[in-house]
């Protein structure tokens, strides 16, 4: 039998008798509901946005599907890989032949592998830091940050103060704030060390984080990754109801009372499954414990746009570059080669940051983006055949990606309370996964668990 797709509307509208709803329909979302359906619980989710996905959108270069929040996977990721073999979503590996550049102070220069050699004394410099970083990490129980020996002490200061109070050299620091700017959307002074050192551990080290083989970037979806959220969205068909922003919880006796602006439910469970920023924007009767209330003001969520050019060939290949840059110049700060096939058309993708960008107007992102583009790899990206960009700070619904960047003194203050449940109310979302949290990874598995939680009291 084929399920409806979704939003063609339940048969009553304007009020629905649940188990359970689901707030949010990204990956968090959707596997959960998908998870209690398959249980036999009845479920319906309402997705403030007209689309499913959340953080995971695709659209279009050159009408060659294009992925605007979220696109690789890789090794370890197994609750998404899983997720997507089960649908028949094949993977393609990420383009990472040929030399890498990186453009450091008026100088471009190639190299190999995924740290750029800079000098000698700065590779020296960031070994010596990723040794301690890692060491830091190692030693962080994922379910218990605040627990780590040192907790506060970690908590207490940024990446950026741990950096400086390591003496790490200037090339070392800006190095690893081109990664808190791609990993988090932030500046290392932003995101707190205990943060920081807990999002390393739960992706498996430096190497796994930052990696394209054998790393986190090492596949991606040909067809994008919202095709995974549209499928499991048709599996679940009228149960998922769109443009529906849930604005008020109420908890009562019998369990809660779910108010979106198109409909209503009544149920035994509600899943929260947006980022704990936009916890912020449900109003819950009566109100949560003031530690949740606080939590949601301090887990902000960073800022990350991008940029994708599409040209003819990938003409970067023919000169031996893979079409992987870093570059301290912006807006265009990282790129990757996501080009279908070597004979063309040539697809590039940049990591911009959304700060200096979002908010300027659509044609100059576009001048400022190729010619990023440009002085990393010829005069001839100036002229693509399609160019398109996507800011994530300026959304009008759920603002921001591509996760939490976390501050100083939140996790040892509100962390324990990030996914304890408040009575009916259970938590999902990346945020809240202790394995590849941050990641489409983190999204499904703690769909799962909010699944398996709920399940278990029903
Ligand atoms: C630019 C960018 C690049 C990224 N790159 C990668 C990558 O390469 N690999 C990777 O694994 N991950 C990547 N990510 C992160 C990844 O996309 C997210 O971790 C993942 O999509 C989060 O899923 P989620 O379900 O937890 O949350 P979301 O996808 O944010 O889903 C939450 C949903 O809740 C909805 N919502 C919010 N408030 C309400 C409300 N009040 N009522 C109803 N609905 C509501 C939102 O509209 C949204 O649809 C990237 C993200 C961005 C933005």
């Amino acid at each position: 039998m084929t399920a409806p797709p979704p939003n063609a509307g339940p048969p009553n509208a304007g009020s629905w008798n649940v188990d359970v709803v689901v707030v949010g329909a990204g990956f968090a979302g959707l596997v959960a509901a998908r998870e209690l359906t398959r249980l036999g619980h009845d479920v319906v989710v309402f997705e403030g946005r007209d689309r499913v996905g959340g953080r995971s959108f695709t659209g279009s270069v050159a009408g060659l599907p294009a992925d605007m929040g979220g696109t690789f996977v890789g090794p370890t990721q197994d609750a998404v890989l899983a997720l997507a073999a089960e649908l028949q979503i094949p993977t393609t590996q990420t383009h990472h032949d040929g030399r890498s550049i990186i453009q450091w102070r008026g100088w471009a220069r190639p190299y190999r592998g995924t740290i750029p050699k800079l000098s000698l004394a700065g590779l020296i410099d960031i070994g010596r830091l990723r040794w301690q970083f890692e060491r830091i990490a190692r030693r962080i129980p994922l379910a218990a940050p605040w627990d780590a020996r040192r907790a506060r002490e970690l908590d207490a200061q940024s990446l950026g103060d741990w950096l400086r109070s390591v003496r790490a050299s200037d090339s070392s620091r800006d190095l690893l704030a081109i990664m808190a700017r791609v990993t988090w959307g932030c500046e290392p002074d932003d995101v707190s060390m205990l943060h920081a050192a807990r999002y390393l551990r739960a992706a498996g080290g430096l190497d796994r984080l930052l990696d394209v083989e054998n790393g986190a970037q090492q596949d991606r979806f040909p067809g994008g990754t919202q095709q995974i959220a549209e499928a499991v969205a048709a599996e679940l068909g009228a149960r998922v109801v769109l443009g529906a922003p849930v604005r008020r919880i109420e908890r009562h006796g019998a369990g809660v009372t779910v108010t979106s602006d198109r409909v209503r439910a009544e149920a035994g469970f509600v899943v929260v499954a947006v980022p704990p920023a936009h916890r912020a924007a449900i109003e819950f009767t009566p109100p949560l414990p003031k530690e949740y209330h606080d939590l949601a003001r301090h887990w902000p969520q960073g800022r990350l746009s991008k940029a994708y050019a599409a040209y003819s060939t990938p003409f970067w290949r023919a000169d031996g570059y893979s079409g992987q840059a870093l570059s301290d110049e912006g807006p265009v700060f990282i790129t990757f080669d996501l080009s279908p096939h070597a004979d063309g058309p040539g697809i590039l993708m940049g990591f911009v940051d959304a700060r200096a960008f979002d908010s300027l107007p659509a044609e100059q992102r576009r001048r400022d983006a190729l010619r990023c583009f440009a002085s990393l790899f010829g005069n001839d990206a100036l002229k693509p055949l399609d160019y398109v960009d996507y800011c994530w700070g300026t959304e009008q619904f759920a603002p921001g990606g591509p996760t939490a960047a976390v501050p100083p003194k939140s996790w040892t203050r509100f962390g324990r309370y990030l996914r304890r449940p408040v009575g009916p109310i259970h938590w999902a979302g990346t945020e809240t996964a202790d394995e590849w949290t941050g990641f489409l990874d983190g999204a499904v598995r703690s769909g799962r668990r909010a699944a398996a939680e709920v399940a278990a009291l029903l």
